[in-house]
């Protein structure tokens, strides 16, 4: 039975590479028919913060990566999140230290440091040195009346660890390399290093896909494991690990959690459909295997194989991010597209909560206009503005004013004025013929010196879109006071 889980620290907002860390952990887990785990690895308390937890759930349940067992879900092993779980990590850290898979070590601060001084003067690895590994019961009893405090180490063995990641083959670590770790800090407080194993381990992961900058860990997780497993604490055979590459950003720098644009935020701000963004995502190490570059979830899911994720760097690059959103846009049926849209007019101040219903209706007959000229929603707000600002705020862009609205232009709209003021009925045919045969029959200029101007002056902007749907949607009232507002 497959069991993968997604673990995070709540601290700071949820990044592309977490992101794709869960989306690659999902479909794993949907491929086999498994479990997608979702734990809260919320340790650190000066670190994590419940707005980033909440931040993290909002995230994964408007993504619609759904998980099987974790917050608000539940499940056999629980509690998910971690901070919950402090009176099991105390009993495994007790175990192991009473078999002697751990020992005690009462090295002060400024001990250790001198040693690793020296060690480094000397050109010597300068990991733990061991001092404490084999202390006589006399000297522990010495060091605890002196009032020592001391931290949990583990006991690391002395042969090659080695394990097959699933995506970059075989990986040894050198003992020499490996040095006794800290568990348990001397506050009683357990650390990534114990936690995050141990919690693999109870809740019987079965393959643990994570980003390369954990692979350092790995062969200490490895330790805690199989410690675990001869104590009888837990049972079920080792995980297996895939660590997936680096998301580096432009130049090919780590595209780390500080960056800006690394947040996820930025995108949903910016108005990627949950369907583009996750698939933007999922090209980042890995492909279809055909052709295809935009695809569903569920068609990534059925196809899904983390020995084919590519180890290297995957660059993330915008471009190609709008280009597959932009994809996903043309797909969506308008109603679906006026619907989404909705949250970026509302945010803009140019729709109400909820909307007027008069508003959606615009919006439902606007969205065919725009499908295929946007790349994300937000840009409906600079091209659709004009359709629900009110008039007072209605402003036409002063660059787009000055190429457009000029001496000449001045015969243009009053000929398109006195066109439209006159027209029986407003609809397309007649807005159409009306300005055809006022401006470039009668006046004889070419359709874009002729409707350039009408466009700036009702649309606000020189790119809109198509102007006598736009006129049609606007309606007869606003068009003429845009115009007459113009002339002045
Ligand atoms: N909480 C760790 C992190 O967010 C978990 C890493 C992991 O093992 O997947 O970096």
């Amino acid at each position: 039975d497959v069991r993968v889980r997604f673990c995070p620290s709540p601290t700071g907002n949820p990044h592309v590479g977490l992101v794709r860390a869960a989306l690659y952990n999902w479909a794993f887990a949907r491929h086999f028919g498994g479990t997608f785990v979702f734990r809260i690895e919320d340790t650190d308390a000066t670190r994590d913060t419940e707005e980033s937890y909440e931040a993290l759930l909002a995230t994964l349940r408007w993504l619609g990566l759904d998980w099987d067992e974790g917050p608000e879900a539940g499940g056999e092993y629980g509690p998910y999140r971690q901070s919950e779980r402090f009176d099991i990590y105390a009993d495994v850290a007790n175990r192991l230290l009473d078999a002697g898979y751990a020992y005690r070590c009462y090295c002060t601060p400024e001990e250790l440091e001198e040693r690793r001084a020296a060690a480094r003067a000397a050109g010597k690895p300068s990991g733990y040195d061991g001092t404490c590994r084999d202390l006589s019961a006399d000297q522990i009893a010495a060091y605890e009346a002196e009032g020592r405090e001391s931290v949990l180490r583990m006991r690391t063995p002395d042969d090659t660890v080695t394990f097959t990641d699933l995506i970059r083959g075989e990986i040894s670590v050198d003992p020499d390399n490996l040095f006794d770790f800290v568990l348990v800090r001397a506050n009683g407080h357990p650390l990534y290093t114990l936690v995050n194993p141990v919690d693999d381990a109870l809740m019987r992961i079965t393959h643990v896909l994570r980003g390369e900058d954990l692979l350092s860990s790995t062969p200490r997780q490895l330790i805690v494991h199989e410690a675990v497993r001869e104590l009888g604490i837990a049972s079920g055979p080792m995980p297996r690990f895939a660590h997936l590459p680096l998301v580096t950003g432009e130049g090919g720098k780590k595209l780390s959690k500080r960056e800006p644009e690394s947040s996820l935020q930025l995108y949903l701000d910016r108005g990627f459909l949950r369907e583009g963004l996750l698939n933007y995502l999922a090209l980042l190490g890995w492909s279809i295997g055909d052709d295809r570059e935009v695809f569903s979830m569920e068609e990534m899911a059925e196809a899904f194989d983390v020995t084919q994720v590519n180890p290297s760097a995957a660059r993330f690059d915008i471009k190609k991010a709008e280009a597959i959103n932009g994809a996903w846009m043309r797909q969506l049926n308008v109603d679906e597209l006026a619907e989404r849209m909705v949250p970026h007019l509302q945010e803009a101040g140019l729709l109400d909560h909820p909307p007027e219903p008069e508003s959606m209706e615009i919006l439902r007959a606007a969205a065919p206009l725009v499908q295929e000229r946007m790349t994300v929603l937000d840009e409906c707000v600079g091209m659709l503005g004009f359709l629900f600002v009110s008039e007072d705020a209605f402003q036409i862009d002063e660059t787009d004013a000055a190429k457009v609205l000029n001496g000449e232009s001045k015969q243009v709209l009053e000929a398109a004025r006195s066109a439209l003021g006159t027209l029986e009925t407003w609809t397309l045919d007649a807005i159409e013929e009306a300005l055809r045969t006022a401006l470039v029959d009668e006046l004889g200029l070419k359709p874009r010196l002729a409707f350039g101007p009408v466009r700036v002056a009702v649309t606000g902007r020189r790119v809109s879109p198509p102007l006598f749907e736009s006129l049609v949607l606007l309606g007869r009232e606003r068009t003429l006071s845009r115009i007459d507002s113009a002339l002045v």
